[in-house]
């Protein structure tokens, strides 16, 4: 079926009547692997397989969700780009970024070396979680989409090919090298009116690395990766027996929730299956993907509300407290996060300043206003504003992990300007409770299920 035809012929809206199904007459046979789904809202978009031509996205007419975006040559293309960022990898985190020179004295490091003084300076919380989101998950996201491609590339497919894609998929947001970039470019800008910096190798590989991840997260075609690996393994019959294989209902309609319809969608393949109820504690696997199958996120709400909670209680101390300690000529001075601010707009770099403001102020409170907007929408069950408030949720998911840089930046700061008894920049408590908000409100969106919007409108509509 073509993409326009098969968007433009659906009616998304809920229908006059009040109930979801409708006439029979116009539902089809089902087969639950051809179903389209759009992941955000669980409505069923179309019953045949829809083609997406390459270089255009399927966008679900109700949330504006894209559903899928087909890419030119994926496989090829994300082994080639995968390859050369691991290669870029070690000399982007082990080679000397840069050395900054103060009357004489000077000091240089790598994001290794950042990493490596937060822990001397016993930040052992905000030293992991640098080590993991700097390093270790960005190391993990090339290696795991390498191994991939490779195994497509060359129509082989192993165990772990799926259980690889899986952890991919899981770990995409939490690699922030994009992040860690902007940060060394503040750490830089903070800088640059006391010392004298010379960027050196490490500098530019990491540049080079960053582009090589983004680029990597554009040619990547994550259904055409399934798809691929759902025919290898039929050919190789590796199809797990124990796939969910309750009774499937006979018809389905397209504006019908995949629930309605007694179908569950695979929250990391989006694979469309019959659904079986699971006895309590053992959740049914997705058999493309391994993952675990739930038609909707189980205590979505309770978790969500509890990390938001959690979230507005650390946001206070985060603020209040200073998150670095600079000493200069031996005189100590803290620093909040509001501090660090207004050095920026004073000194003249308003750029700077308005990324900082935004990424560790305006970003958090969003997030967290945002998802208390949502949660409270879903309590009172409202209709208005459903479209709207499906895409403020996708925008909360794709800021969330700005609010990292400014833990980046004190890092950075730490390890690069330590000019002895001169000057010397060490983290505050302040840097612990922040990194607290910014988990917080990000396993807060992880846990959110935005599906739920939608059903507790419609179960206004139908009490
Ligand atoms: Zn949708
Ligand atoms: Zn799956």
């Amino acid at each position: 079926m073509p993409l326009s035809k098969a968007v433009t012929q659906l009616d998304w809206r809920f229908p006059p009547g009040g109930s979801e199904t409708v006439a029979v007459a116009s539902a089809v046979p089902l087969d639950s692997g051809a179903l389209t789904v759009c992941p955000a809202c669980d409505m069923i978009l179309a019953t045949g397989p829809v083609e997406v031509p390459v270089g255009s996205r399927l966008i679900c007419p109700r949330c504006r969700n894209t559903i899928r975006e087909s890419k030119k040559d994926p496989v090829r293309r994300t082994l080639a780009l995968s390859l050369t960022g691991l290669i870029l990898f070690l000399p982007a985190h082990f080679l000397i970024l840069m050395t900054f020179k103060v009357f004489g004295m000077q000091d240089q490091g790598s994001v290794f070396d950042s990493i490596r003084i937060l822990f001397r300076q016993d930040y052992i919380f905000v030293a992991f979680l640098v080590l993991l989101t700097g390093m270790i998950f960005p190391l993990l996201r090339l290696a795991l989409l390498f191994l991939v491609s490779l195994d497509l590339y060359r129509q082989r497919l192993s165990r772990l090919t799926p259980f690889m894609l899986r952890w991919y998929h899981h770990l995409e947001e939490w690699g922030m090298s994009e992040v860690y970039l902007i940060a060394i470019l503040v750490a830089v800008t903070k800088m640059h009116h006391s010392t004298l910096i010379i960027y050196d190798k490490g500098f530019f590989c990491f540049i080079g690395l960053v582009a090589v991840m983004i680029g990597t997260t554009l040619v990547l075609d994550e259904h055409a990766f399934w798809e691929r690996i759902e025919a290898l393994a039929a050919q190789k019959k590796q199809r797990s027996p124990a796939a969910p294989a309750g009774p499937p209902p006979d018809r389905v309609s397209p504006r019908q929730t995949a629930m309605a319809a007694g179908l569950v969608q695979c929250r990391t393949c989006h694979k469309v299956l019959p659904f079986r109820q699971s006895p309590p504690g053992l959740a049914a696997r997705c058999p493309r993907c391994g993952g675990r199958l739930h038609q909707r996120r189980p205590q979505s709400l309770a978790t969500t509300w509890a990390l938001v909670l959690s979230a507005i209680i650390f946001f206070l101390p985060a603020n209040l407290m200073p998150i670095m300690k600079v000493e200069f000529l031996g005189v100590p001075k803290s620093s909040t996060i509001m501090d660090g601010i207004t050095y920026f707009f004073q000194s003249g770099s308003f750029g700077i300043g308005l990324i900082i403001l935004t990424a560790s102020i305006l970003v958090p409170l969003f997030k967290i206003i945002g998802l208390l907007l949502l949660l409270l929408s879903i309590r009172c069950r409202r209709l208005n504003w459903l479209t709207h408030k499906a895409v403020l949720f996708r925008f909360i998911e794709f800021i969330g992990r700005w609010s990292m840089l400014d833990v980046f930046v004190v890092s950075l700061l730490c390890a690069l300007a330590d000019f002895g008894f001169f000057t010397t920049i060490k983290t505050a408590a302040g840097v612990t409770f922040f990194s607290f908000v910014v988990l917080s409100t990000m396993f807060a969106t992880i846990s959110f299920d935005p599906r739920l919007l939608w059903d507790a409108a419609l179960s206004n509509l139908n009490p």
